[in-house]
């Protein structure tokens, strides 16, 4: 999902304001949709001061996001049950990024540019001076470079133990998707949004029928902490059914929609859901990139700017993407 709520935390509706002409560019080119555009609904038991941050600082970026009184969603989007819900965040210019396309479309463009594309496993590349000069590859290549990225996702602090350990932990996220009614057009993204219903702080969020795929539900707490390599990919009947009991109460036309995916990937959470973004303390030339918490894809061509800004020592430093800055215990904020 791309969306610029992000309540206190003005930072990360600038970002994904500004990727999104990035993606939208991406997407012109990309053949099939890279974007999505069927807007964003997130809402809430009553006012409260994530909407109000929210849109303050999306009236200061221009953006035509509305607050929506439980009647004026109730009337626009009937396929969601609005009980106990006060007020609506809804933003018509967001929705969503087809994640692994982007990614694909994006390699196949630096190749055709004349970038070289290499699938390998990294080993630890720590050297015995203060720069790195080579990564050497599980199959026994060796990269050389002037500089690094290092960006693992939920592997980050397993390459890199003793700087990044438990300052990112990946947590297990389960995600589902249910067959809507045949022929019924009421979850299709050119009238059903992606949502998120805030629930008291207890999250869940999903997307309409995407390209066919399903109704998409998911519930964004973070699950227990596990291994990326060898945490068990199956979906759990407890989630199934917390996931079915949710989808039973607010969208009420999906009771008895069959389950046709599921998916168990992770979460890699930072402290408090800021990114890291920063130079290896001990490797002048090695930029460790992570702590998406979540909430991290929407943002990938400003983190890109700004990790190309690090390396090259061009960029103003952001503390919130320090290594400085992440804690070892964990306490989310940036929602
Ligand atoms: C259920 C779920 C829902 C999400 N929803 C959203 C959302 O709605 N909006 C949003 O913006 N973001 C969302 N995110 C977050 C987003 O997906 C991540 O923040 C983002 O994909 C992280 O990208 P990355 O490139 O940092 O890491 P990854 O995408 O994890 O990529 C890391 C890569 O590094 C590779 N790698 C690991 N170790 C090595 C090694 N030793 N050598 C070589 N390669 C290695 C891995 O194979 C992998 O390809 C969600 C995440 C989850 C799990």
């Amino acid at each position: 999902m791309t969306r610029a709520a992000y309540g206190k935390d003005a930072i990360y509706a600038r970002m994904a304001f500004d990727s999104l002409k990035e993606w939208k560019a991406l997407s012109a080119v990309s053949g099939l949709p890279i974007f999505h555009e069927h807007g964003v609904l997130f809402f809430f038991p009553g006012e409260e001061e994530y909407v109000r941050d929210s849109l303050a600082a999306h009236k200061a970026m221009n953006l035509p996001t509305k607050a929506l009184s439980r009647a004026e969603m109730s009337r626009r989007f009937p396929m969601i049950d609005f009980s106990g819900v006060g007020v609506g965040l809804y933003e018509p210019g967001f929705g969503a990024l087809m994640a692994r396309r982007a990614v694909q479309t994006l390699v196949g463009i630096f190749v055709q540019r004349g970038g070289k594309y290499l699938e390998g496993q990294a080993q630890l590349p720590y050297p015995s001076g203060p720069r790195l000069g080579s990564v050497e590859l599980a199959s026994g290549e060796r990269v050389m470079a002037d500089r690094f990225v290092f960006a693992l996702g939920p592997w980050l602090p397993k390459l890199f133990p003793d700087v990044v350990g438990s300052r990112i932990r990946p947590t297990r996220q389960e995600v589902f998707f249910f067959a809507p009614p045949a022929g019924d057009r009421r979850f299709q993204p050119q009238v059903m949004p992606g949502w998120a219903d805030f629930n008291g702080g207890d999250v869940f969020y999903g997307f309409p029928d995407l390209e066919g795929r399903g109704v998409k539900f998911a519930h964004d707490a973070h699950g227990v902490q596990v291994d990326p390599d060898t945490q068990d990919r199956r979906p759990t009947q407890a989630a199934v059914a917390e996931i079915v009991a949710f989808r039973d109460r607010r969208f009420p036309a999906l009771r008895g929609a069959p389950l046709t995916e599921a998916r168990v990937c992770q979460y890699e959470n930072s402290s408090n859901g800021d990114f890291l973004i920063d130079l290896h303390p001990r490797l002048a030339n090695v930029l460790l990139v992570g702590g998406g918490s979540g909430h991290g894809f929407k943002h990938g061509p400003e983190v890109g700017r700004y990790a190309a800004g690090r390396l090259l020592g061009s960029a103003a430093i952001e503390p919130r993407f320090s290594l400085a800055s992440k804690a070892e215990i964990h306490n989310r904020e940036v929602h």
